[in-house]
C-alpha cells in the first residue's frame, strides 16, 4: 500500500540528539565510566543504562544499601531513547481506555494511582540530589485535530468519568483548547493533569550521577555480548565478565530479537524535529504554559516546548524493525518519517511557519503485543526483564525501576505484586510475518490517518487493513 509522502525534510534526521548536546554541556562533559574489565562479581547486575536500569539500581541501594550492585552499559548512558525521547513525562491516566479491557476496572485505576507516583518521584528525586532536569508540570493536553479523532478525547473523558477519577481526565472545549495552544485545526482537547516534561538526556544523565554518587559501579562502553544463566548468572562482555546472583535485563528494543521475549515484541521508529528557538512565536498562539501536547491519532504527533523558547515535533510513525536488528539505520535515518514530524509541525502549528528546523532525530520504541510494559523472571533463572513501554517510557520506567527492584530482591510487595507483573494478553508472529503484517498495517493506517486529516475518508481497502489491529486488540502506533 503506497504511503503519499510529506516532501523531503529540512534537515536529515541524525545523532547525537540536541537533548544529550545539551545536556553534555552543562555537565562540563563529565568523564565516562570505565569499561569492564577481567572478572567482577556483584549481587545484582543490571544491564542497561537507560532510565529503567538507572531507577532499578537505585530502588535497590535505597532498599538494601548492602547489595553491590553493577550496572553494564553498551554506550554512555543517556545514548538510548533514555537521551532522545519527547521528553514527555507522566503516568497512565492518559491509557485509561487502552487499559481498562485488558486488565479491567480496578486493576486499571491501580496502574493509574501507581503511576501516579511518577511525577512527585522525579520531583523529590531532582529536589533531593539538586538536580535540574527542566521539570515542566504543564499538564499533558490531547487535541484532536480532524474529525476522526474526536473519539480518541471523548473515550479518554468518559472512561475516566465511568471509572470514577474524572479529575484525572479534564474537557476542554475548542475555546478553552485556545487559551492554552491556538491552532486552526484543533477542534476540541481533554487535558491529563499530572502531565509533564523534562528534558530527557538532563534525567538520564541525572540518574547516572546518583548513581555513581551512591556508589553503585557503573561500566559504560560495555555491551554484554552473552548471558549464561546459572547460580550464579555470568554476563560476558567483550573485554569482562561479570558474576550475579540476580540480574536485570533493561536493554528496551533491543529485547525484541532476544528469544525468551520476541514473541511479544517489536520495534517502530519514532523521529522529531527541533526548531530554532521562537519564544515570541510561542507566546503569539499562548502557547505559555509548558503543556505536553499530542494529537488523536494512532500514529500520534506529539510536541512540547524547551526552556529555551523552541518546539519539539514528534511522529511517532517510523519503520517497523525486523528481527530485533537496531543497527540498520531505519530508527536513526528515516528522512520520511523526520518530514512526517516536520509536515506535523506546519499543519498543527501553522503560526510557527517561520520557525526554522535545526534538528532532527529518531530512535527505535520497543512495542508488546498489547501495548504496554510488561516485567516478569525467566522460569528456572534468577533474570529479570522489564520491556514493553510502547513510546510511552519516560515515566513508566520509574515504576519499571521499582518492579524490578522488587523481583531481583525477592520481595512480596506493592511492586512484585503490580499488574504489569505478566505475560502480555496476544502474541505476534514470527519473523518474516511479524515484520511484513506490521508494516502492512502501519503502510494502510498512515493512509487512513492521512486522508482524515484532510477531511476524506482514505481508501476502502487501507480502512480494512488498518482495522485489523484493533479487531485483535492488538494496537499498532503509539497513541
Ligand atoms: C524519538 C523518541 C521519542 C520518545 N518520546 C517519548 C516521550 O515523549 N514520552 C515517553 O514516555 N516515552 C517516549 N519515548 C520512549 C522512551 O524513550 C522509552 O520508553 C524509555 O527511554 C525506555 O527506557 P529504557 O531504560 O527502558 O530503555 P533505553 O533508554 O533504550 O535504555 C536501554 C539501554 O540498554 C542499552 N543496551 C542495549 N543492549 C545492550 C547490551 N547488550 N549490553 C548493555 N547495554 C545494552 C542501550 O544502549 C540503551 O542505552 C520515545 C522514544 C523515542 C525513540
Amino acid at each position: 500500500m503506497p504511503i503519499r509522502e510529506s516532501p523531503a525534510p529540512s534537515v536529515r534526521p541524525s545523532l547525537p540528539p540536541w537533548w544529550l548536546d545539551e545536556a553534555l554541556a552543562a555537565e562540563g562533559q563529565a568523564s565516562e565510566a570505565p569499561p569492564l574489565e577481567g572478572e567482577e562479581r556483584a549481587d545484582v547486575a543490571i544491564v542497561g543504562g537507560g532510565y529503567t536500569g538507572l531507577w532499578a539500581a537505585l530502588a535497590l541501594r535505597e532498599r538494601e544499601p548492602s547489595a553491590r550492585v553493577a550496572v553494564l552499559a553498551a554506550e554512555i548512558c543517556g545514548w538510548g531513547p533514555s537521551g532522545r525521547n519527547g521528553g514527555f513525562l507522566n503516568g497512565y491516566w492518559t491509557h485509561l481506555s487502552r487499559l481498562r479491557p485488558l486488565f479491567g476496572d480496578d486493576a486499571t485505576v491501580a496502574i493509574g494511582r501507581a503511576a501516579a507516583q511518577v511525577v512527585p518521584a522525579v520531583r523529590a528525586f531532582c529536589e533531593a540530589r539538586g538536580e535540574d532536569v527542566w521539570l515542566r508540570e504543564g499538564g499533558y493536553l490531547k487535541v484532536s485535530a480532524a474529525p476522526a479523532q474526536d473519539a480518541a478525547v471523548e473515550t479518554a473523558i468518559r472512561t475516566a468519568d465511568e471509572l470514577g477519577v474524572p479529575e484525572e481526565a479534564k474537557p476542554l472545549s475548542r475555546e478553552q483548547v485556545a487559551e492554552r495552544i491556538s491552532s486552526p485545526v484543533f477542534r476540541r482537547g481533554v487535558l491529563f493533569r499530572d502531565g509533564s516534561t523534562v528534558q530527557p538526556a538532563r534525567l538520564a544523565r541525572a540518574l547516572r550521577r546518583a548513581v555513581l554518587a551512591d556508589g553503585i559501579a557503573l561500566h559504560e562502553r560495555t555491551r554484554v555480548t552473552r548471558v549464561r544463566a546459572g547460580a550464579p548468572s555470568t554476563l560476558e562482555t567483550p573485554r569482562g565478565r561479570l558474576v550475579a546472583d540476580e540480574v536485570i535485563v533493561a536493554t528496551n528494543a533491543a529485547l525484541a530479537g532476544w528469544r525468551p521475549l520476541r514473541r511479544f515484541l517489536t520495534n517502530f521508529g519514532s523521529y522529531v524535529v527541533l526548531t530554532e528557538p521562537v519564544p515570541e512565536l510561542v507566546e503569539e498562539i499562548g502557547w505559555t504554559g509548558g503543556e505536553a501536547v499530542a494529537d488523536g491519532r494512532m500514529f500520534v504527533h506529539y510536541f512540547r516546548t524547551t526552556n529555551d523558547g523552541r518546539v519539539v515535533m514528534g511522529s511517532g510513525s517510523g519503520p517497523i524493525g525486523h528481527g530485533g536488528r537496531l543497527d540498520d539505520g531505519r530508527f536513526t535515518g528515516d528522512a520520511a518519517t523526520g518530514a512526517r514530524a516536520e509536515a506535523g509541525l506546519r499543519r498543527l502549528l501553522p503560526a510557527l511557519a517561520g520557525a526554522r528546523i535545526e534538528r532532527s532525530w529518531g530512535g527505535p520504541i520497543d512495542v508488546s503485543a498489547d501495548h504496554f510494559p510488561f516485567f516478569g523472571t525467566l522460569p528456572g533463572a534468577r533474570i529479570h526483564y522489564g520491556v514493553g513501554y510502547s513510546g510511552h517510557g519516560v515515566g513508566p520506567a520509574w515504576l519499571g525501576g521499582q518492579i524490578l527492584a522488587s523481583l531481583a530482591l525477592g520481595r512480596d510487595d506493592e511492586w512484585s505484586a503490580s499488574p504489569l507483573v505478566r505475560t502480555p494478553s496476544a502474541s505476534l508472529p514470527p519473523e518474516p510475518l511479524k515484520r511484513l503484517g506490521g508494516g502492512a498495517i502501519r503502510a494502510a493506517t498512515l493512509a487512513v490517518e492521512r486522508a482524515e486529516e484532510q477531511g476524506e475518508r482514505g481508501p476502502a481497502a487501507a480502512r480494512a487493513v488498518s482495522a485489523i489491529p484493533r479487531l485483535l486488540r492488538m494496537p499498532l502506533g503509539t497513541r
